[in-house]
């Protein structure tokens, strides 16, 4: 594939081994913003959703161009935004690919001076072109991919490699301010079973300005390899960042492989659960403010349950995140610290997702939280997970923290939780906060 001099057009040619698939799967919009296809110097028709291929023979090619100023001139951020030296898109506007999970090489050439930052692992930078490995997801997981003036940071942290773009200027000091704010969330979530979870995740960190709060909009994307979106205000504070819960709880879904999002109740929770538990493991928070933050967590959540299973609530979209999200962290919490219990401090849902890192993160498949809690449940040797499933997915009200937080020395006191001494499980909560 190649960039044009100002970004203004992507060429990309695949050449297939053996016979060509029947259609290139490619975002819904491409059609309208491609200028040409071509194969062996004669153009196909053009008229889906996606790219139908018939009739080509064995080892064909087949080429495109797209109008990445066209796109960007819609000024949707999903597709496609443009800066000066700058092109930020959806990668299936241009990057269209079949769903046969082949392997996949891409080599990029890029304008001098210029970087990608993709999902693709990179394994050789030659003469200008750089070609990367893509993981075999679905055609239908969507990427993020960048284009432009601006330097890819590669952070090693707990064995893996992320490899950080900041695309766009951040002021003085601004990108050394969002490294350090990456390093320490990171950092925590590598702590939390001794590795980070991915091998070598993208993560892309987009300054748009002054904003109502630090992190705007933020994402996990899992298309052609892991990584994390971040629209960030770049006039805050490091503190500011430091503070806010964004990157904890992004990062910390990559402790778990994709969950099928009729099931996003798991993925959500667990994420909303160590957005807090890591914040108050590296002290930004103290162990009373984090238990805190959860329990607020858990009341919004409460509020927000109107007589729809958690099945049903986690079905109907947008209206019920809190529900959705909090419930999900009730279920981690009452699992995690049952699972300790149990095990007399042996397991913990961090050395849990320790064990499913070993067997179960690759990149290509989806669960569902049924069969992840039940794997969860065998690497533990306990029925924790199967158990919080039962009593929770089914059912209509809010989970009942309130057994576990007296076992745990946690008081609702108006509407505040106190921490009181001497209660059975006083050192679990505090291992929980404590890592
Ligand atoms: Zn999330």
């Amino acid at each position: 594939m190649q960039f044009s001099d100002r970004l203004e057009t992507v060429q990309v040619e695949a050449c297939f081994d053996g016979p060509p698939p029947k259609k290139l799967y490619r975002n819904e919009r491409s059609r309208q913003y491609t200028d040409w296809v071509l194969s062996g110097g004669r153009p196909i028709r053009d008229t889906g959703r996606h790219l139908q291929l018939v009739d080509l023979p064995d080892d064909a090619c087949v080429a495109w161009q797209v109008d990445l100023s066209g796109a960007a001139a819609r000024q949707d951020y999903r597709l496609a935004l443009q800066w000066p030296n700058v092109f930020l898109g959806s990668g299936d506007l241009w990057f269209w690919r079949d769903d046969e999970r082949r392997p996949i090489r891409v080599s990029v050439h890029l304008p001098a001076g210029y970087s990608i930052s993709a999902p693709w692992k990179p394994f050789s930078d030659q003469d200008g072109v750089r070609s990367f490995r893509v993981d075999p997801t679905p055609a239908s997981w969507s990427s993020r991919i960048a284009i432009g003036r601006f330097a890819i940071t590669p952070l090693r942290i707990g064995g893996a490699e992320l490899r950080v773009a900041v695309i766009r200027p951040s002021g003085p000091d601004g990108k050394a301010k969002l490294l350090d704010w990456i390093t320490e969330n990171a950092a925590g979530v590598a702590a939390v079973h001794g590795r980070f979870p991915q091998e070598s995740p993208q993560v892309l960190v987009v300054p748009i300005g002054p904003r109502s709060e630090p992190v705007p909009w933020a994402h996990v994307i899992r298309g052609g390899g892991a990584a994390v979106e971040l629209f960030v205000d770049e006039t805050r504070t490091l503190q500011e960042f430091r503070f806010d819960w964004t990157a904890p709880h992004e990062l910390s879904h990559l402790l778990l492989p994709l969950v099928s999002s009729r099931d996003r109740w798991l993925s959500e929770g667990l994420a909303s659960y160590y957005q807090n538990v890591l914040r108050a493991r590296d002290g930004r928070l103290t162990e009373e403010q984090a238990w805190q933050k959860l329990h607020a967590g858990f009341e919004r959540g409460r509020k927000a349950t109107h007589g729809a299973t958690l099945a049903q609530a986690t079905r109907s979209g947008r209206g019920a995140t809190m529900r959705v999200y909090w419930s999900g962290a009730a279920m981690m919490l009452k699992a995690d610290s049952r699972l300790r219990a149990l095990s007399r401090g042996r397991w913990s849902l961090d050395s849990a997702l320790g064990a499913l890192a070993g067997c179960c993160l690759e990149p290509s498949r989806s669960w569902r939280a049924k069969e992840l809690l039940e794997e969860l449940d065998r690497l533990t040797g306990h029925g924790v997970f199967r158990e919080v499933f039962e009593d929770h997915v089914q059912d209509r009200a809010f989970p009942d923290v309130g057994p576990i937080y007296g076992k745990l020395g946690l008081r609702e006191e108006s509407r505040s939780l106190k921490i009181v001494s001497g209660a059975p499980w006083g050192d679990i909560r505090q291992s929980i906060m404590g890592g």
